[in-house]
């Protein structure tokens, strides 16, 4: 059993179709994939579809942008129902925060001479539900300002850099509480990769408020990190995943199925799930098995 549980489609910065994803899923051997584009619950019908027609089973997720102070915490959720309303309204103002930061990071990029307009990056974006920084980067690009995504973050878009503009994102602790009141289970994705904001003392904290998982096998975490992760889960009972975060061509070195998780894990994360739907009384969407 073949398991990856962390991919983007171009309905958030990833560049195959929610169907094109599910295809290559398969073709590159998988059994279980997670779609989980950013903020959005938009790419499920159309992967639900595609894994139906190959047979391969789709696990229904997000990755829900989050803060922790002021840093940035990415957080898997899987299996919420993405119509409960307080979900649903955290993910509207999370997805108007990413539209309301397009312009202003434009005006930033032009008043420094590089000319990528709004409607450059729209047309980048497409009909993505969840516009973001890697759109900006292919408007330059194509632009010819830079020749990669990772220069475009690098020079102008993190933060810190000339055209960094900040967005909302829901408090973590809330967030994780949103994702169990719509009856699935959170992970936090790549803790210890990009930056470190997570000690064990908040992972700590995190498990008592209901978080279900660490994403411990990830393309950021070193050897020794994913050790120390791999402990850390294990004393706090959390479930350790492991992922590809696959974004098509959007992200080098992250292929489908470059990490995976156990099914055993997978197991234990699927109980959690089923303890937290009835918990809710909310109507799960369920695994989708052919
Ligand atoms: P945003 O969604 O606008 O906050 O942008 C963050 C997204 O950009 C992340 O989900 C990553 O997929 C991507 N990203 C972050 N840093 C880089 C980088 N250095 N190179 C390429 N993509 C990146
Ligand atoms: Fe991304
Ligand atoms: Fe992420
Ligand atoms: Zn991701």
């Amino acid at each position: 059993m073949r398991i990856d549980l962390h991919t983007h489609s171009s309905v958030s910065d990833g560049t195959d179709r929610p169907a094109a994803l599910v295809h290559r899923a398969h073709e590159a051997g998988l059994d279980v994939v997670a779609i989980t584009d950013h903020d959005t619950a938009e790419s499920w019908a159309e992967a639900e579809r595609a894994a139906a027609e190959v047979g391969i089973t789709l696990v229904r997720g997000m990755e829900i942008s989050t803060r922790l102070g002021h840093a940035s915490v990415h957080l898997l959720a899987y299996l919420p129902d993405p119509t409960y309303p307080p979900l649903a309204r955290a993910l509207a103002d999370i997805l108007d925060g990413r539209n309301d930061r397009v312009p202003a990071i434009c005006a930033k990029l032009q008043a420094r001479g590089v000319q990528v307009t709004e409607h450059d990056v729209r047309r980048r974006a497409g009909d993505a539900a969840a516009t973001g920084r890697p759109h900006v980067a292919d408007a330059m690009i194509a632009a010819g300002v830079v020749a990669t995504r990772e220069e475009a973050f690098a020079t102008w878009l993190n933060p810190g850099r000339p055209a960094y503009i900040d967005r909302y994102a829901v408090p973590l602790e809330e967030a994780i509480g949103l994702v169990a009141g719509a009856g699935g289970v959170s992970v936090v994705a790549h803790p210890w990769g990009r930056s470190r904001v997570l000690t064990p003392d908040h992972l700590e904290r995190l498990a008592g408020l209901g978080l279900a998982g660490i994403e411990v096998d990830h393309q950021d975490h070193s050897g020794a990190v994913r050790a120390e992760l791999r402990g850390l889960a294990e004393d706090l009972d959390l479930v350790p995943t492991g992922s590809s975060d696959h974004h098509g061509l959007g992200k080098v070195d992250h292929d489908l199925g470059c990490n995976t998780t156990p099914p055993e894990q997978l197991e234990r994360l699927l109980q959690r799930a089923g303890d937290a739907a009835a918990a809710s009384r909310r109507a799960t969407p369920a695994l989708l098995v052919p």
